[in-house]
């Protein structure tokens, strides 16, 4: 669509609206985000322009978060492009942009003085609301994008929605897990020491359950997450969080992540040797940050894999953003490392993080698993909708597979599978199961789970 005219006012009440809904993200007078410029560049290389910029308006400034290309600036409001794509309430295209330019005579002081097209896509509230835009800008002029193209632009500013939404979602998720690892602390008033974790692991008390990661469209199991527990004599079973954030803290990680591994890998050999169909089966194990941090971590796994016979192509490795935030020089390193080695990485509790998109972006993960509270709030209205539809969207894009994680009811498996996700995981199929359990579940005709909409789903 090439838009000729600039309407001269947009409604009144229409624009406190946006106004509030944009103060109430926060963005404006933020820092640069990195999260942004993923999204400015994937824009400028996928279209091949010359500059790219996602910016968002307040009264009368027309913020710059990100500009690829050049450096970040502000610009006044008036007479800016994103007055058009907010008037228009729609993607916006000018090939001839010094022509445009001059017979609306509004255009000298915006930044786009040294090009001669563009694109422009607003960038919303969940609401639907216009809080910003997305530019690209071309030198060349006549430049004109085709209706998927300009579906394409779209998609890349709703990432940009997204990362809004999910930096509001970031600082209420980040409250309520201070509070809760503050109860936690409490709670367990130093318990577990560093010696009753090394005592377990003597005595074998860890055990590994495995939670199938299933195909939504079949429902046949693709794989397995190996999650540990704490089989305590007195105390019985004891889940991850009561104890890892003990064993790390006392560098007890590196042992028991070290029987995890190993142990994941002979159970991968035994279930080939059961049935060598299951050689297509992968086993993920979840790295704490001090285990991705070691020295020679991708040597060490390597050295597990031989050691039990086991192909690369059956293990993948889960880790979180947040561990490798601390140091992401080595953790690139680490990660091109085991990618080398042919291990699948997924990246775990995708949103939760600290900023999503710039670390998806540079790092070398295979899988993407969406966190189970971007799930959980699903169907409690448009919103989460959105946001999980459009890290669905940003998988793609990115070339990555996608994981539901905790799917629990009937609805969100509908709604994933409309939205076009592959693969899920959650109580709705399978509990995690010890291994002699999981073995039985492999024993179904093409390791398909029964349909939950017509057969009580496996609970522990
Ligand atoms: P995670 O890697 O995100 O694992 C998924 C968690 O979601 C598991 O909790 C699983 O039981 C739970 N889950 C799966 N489906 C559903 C569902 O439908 N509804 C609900 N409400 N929950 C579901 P779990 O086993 O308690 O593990 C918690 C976390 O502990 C894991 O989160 C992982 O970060 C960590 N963890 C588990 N095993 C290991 C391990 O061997 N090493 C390390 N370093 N961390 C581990
Ligand atoms: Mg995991
Ligand atoms: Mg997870």
């Amino acid at each position: 669509m090439i838009q000729e005219t600039l309407p001269s006012e947009v409604m009144f009440e229409q624009e406190s609206a946006r106004l509030a809904a944009l103060y109430a993200t926060g963005i404006l007078d933020t820092p640069p985000d990195s999260a942004f410029d993923a999204i400015t560049r994937l824009a400028a290389k996928h279209f091949h322009a010359d500059a790219a910029l996602i910016g968002f308006a307040d009264e009368t400034r027309f913020w710059v978060k990100s500009h690829w290309g050049e450096v970040l600036r502000e610009v006044p409001r008036q007479g800016s492009l994103f007055e058009l794509a907010l008037a228009h309430d729609a993607a916006c295209q000018i090939p001839n942009l010094t022509e445009w330019a001059d017979s609306h005579g509004c255009w000298r002081h915006v930044p786009v003085r040294d090009f001669a097209s563009a694109a422009i896509v607003p960038v919303r509230s969940q609401d639907g609301l216009v809080l910003g835009s997305l530019t690209i800008l071309c030198r060349q002029a006549g430049r004109a994008l085709s209706p998927s193209e300009l579906q394409t632009l779209e998609n890349m500013a709703e990432m940009a929605s997204a990362q809004v939404e999910l930096q509001r979602l970031k600082r209420i998720t980040a409250r309520q897990q201070t509070r809760r690892a503050e109860a936690a602390r409490k709670s367990t008033a130093n318990w577990p020491r560093g010696a009753d974790l090394r005592r377990a692991l003597e005595r074998r008390e860890f055990v590994l359950h495995y939670q199938p990661e299933v195909d939504l469209a079949s429902r046949r199991i693709v794989g397995l997450e190996a999650l540990i527990r704490w089989r305590h004599p007195e105390r019985g079973l004891i889940p991850p969080m009561d104890f890892i954030p003990a064993a790390e803290e006392t560098g007890m990680i590196l042992p028991i992540g070290d029987w995890g591994l190993a142990e994941a890998c002979s159970q991968i050999r035994l279930w080939r040797e059961e049935d060598p169909r299951h050689a297509s089966l992968r086993v993920a194990v979840n790295l704490s940050a001090r285990q991705f941090l070691r020295e020679g971590l991708a040597d060490h796994v390597d050295s597990l894999l031989q050691q039990s016979g086991t192909s690369s192509r059956q293990l993948g490795l889960e880790m979180t953003e947040s561990s490798l935030i601390p140091n992401v020089h080595t953790a690139l390193e680490v990660l091109a490392g085991l990618h080398t080695l042919g291990i699948s990485l997924s990246m775990d509790d995708f949103g939760t993080g600290y900023s999503s998109l710039s670390n998806l972006h540079s790092f070398p993960f295979d899988v993407l698993k969406i966190d189970r509270s971007f799930i959980g709030r699903m169907t409690d209205g448009d919103q989460p909708l959105q946001i999980v539809r459009t890290i669905i969207e940003l998988a793609r894009v990115l070339n990555m597979d996608v994981v539901a994680e905790g799917i629990e009811t009937r609805e969100q498996y509908t709604l994933l599978r409309q939205m076009g996700c592959r693969y899920g995981q959650g109580f709705l199929f399978a509990k995690p199961l010890p291994a002699e359990d999981v073995s039985q579940l492999l024993r179904l005709p093409g390791r398909v789970l029964p349909d939950p909409n017509a057969a009580p789903s496996y609970l522990a």
